[in-house]
């Protein structure tokens, strides 16, 4: 059996899995906040799963963590997690690992969906696919031939901080236009504030505007909502296209909040990709929603520690 971890600043979600991967029992409590705090909660994460499914720990491989920030899996170091600061700039794996007496893997948590969505979700069939994320900024990820496309310190597939306006809106990365100023669950809602103004008749006027009520509000046929969603659409397409012409994917798989409102957005996403796209490369190119939206992560981290066995 395996147990995987998802670490969010506000919760941990760990599964348990039988050989193959399928979960057989989940256990979701909050991160903590002091790092001892969180450790225990790893701890009891494990014990509880493995009274659950009466089993022991020797009946578990190594276990696998996905934190959010900048990982080292080799050397199982946290440099940076912005989010949890208390586990930044510490041997983690070594940490948890003397708690719970069985090795442990740490890697990026971006990472881990990536490669729980490659290995039982939508992007099971695909040797060449991306992962969008669109949430407060845009994360992505890519399978190029087969391989996770990794970079040189692994901080490849920087989707949201490429460029689709040079006169465009400053980013915090230094750049200008990058595309998640424009695309994400954040801007879309950023952006709508400004817009609304123009629509004195809509009924978000006073509202505080997100992702989701504009999406809400879209599928009621709001008019501003609706040319929010079109804008958008027309964002996405060209931060898209700009994948589509470097990667070549077979597909793009979305997650995050925006993706939420993927019956709305790739169908005009589509329609703004055939004026733009380059011919050959933007014709057949598959669009999901994630499959394993909670449970992604998790799994990809049991992925990574087979793969690792397996690598020995
Ligand atoms: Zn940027």
């Amino acid at each position: 059996m395996h147990i995987g971890f998802d670490i969010g600043g506000t919760n941990i979600k760990a599964i348990i899995t039988d050989a193959e991967g399928s979960v057989v029992s989940t256990f979701k409590h909050e991160t903590g906040s002091s790092r001892d705090e969180i450790i225990n909660n790893i701890n009891l994460a494990v014990t509880t799963l493995l009274n659950e499914t009466k089993s022991t720990i020797n009946d578990i491989g190594p276990i696998g963590i996905g934190i959010p920030g900048s990982v080292d899996s080799e050397r199982g170091r946290i440099l940076i997690s912005p989010n949890i600061p208390s586990i930044s700039d510490s041997d983690f794996s070594d940490l948890v690992s003397k708690k719970i007496g069985k090795k442990v893997y740490i890697l990026n948590d971006a990472t881990a969906a990536l490669l729980g969505e490659w290995w039982q979700g939508n992007g099971k069939n695909y040797k060449n696919w991306l992962m969008v994320t669109l949430g407060t900024g845009i994360g992505g990820g890519a399978i190029v031939d087969g391989r996770l496309l990794e970079g040189r310190n692994g901080f490849a597939a920087e989707f949201g901080h490429i460029s689709i306006d040079l006169n465009g809106i400053e980013c915090s990365c230094g750049n200008r236009g990058c595309f998640e100023r424009y695309a994400s669950a954040s801007s879309i809602a950023r952006l709508a504030e400004k817009e609304i103004h123009d629509f004195p008749d809509s009924s978000l006027n006073g509202k505080e505007i997100t992702a989701e009520l504009l999406y809400n509000h879209a599928l009621q046929d709001d008019p501003f909502s609706l040319h929010m969603m079109s804008q958008c659409s027309r964002y996405l397409a060209f931060g898209i296209n700009s994948l589509l012409n470097i990667f070549n994917p077979e597909a793009v798989i979305f997650a995050g909040g925006l993706s939420h409102a993927s019956d709305i957005l790739f169908p005009l996403m589509t329609e703004n990709l055939k004026k733009i796209g380059f011919k050959g490369i933007v014709e057949d190119v598959h669009f999901h929603k994630v499959l394993h939206e909670d449970q992604g992560p998790a799994l990809g981290t049991i992925k990574f520690v087979i793969d690792k066995m397996v690598a020995k």
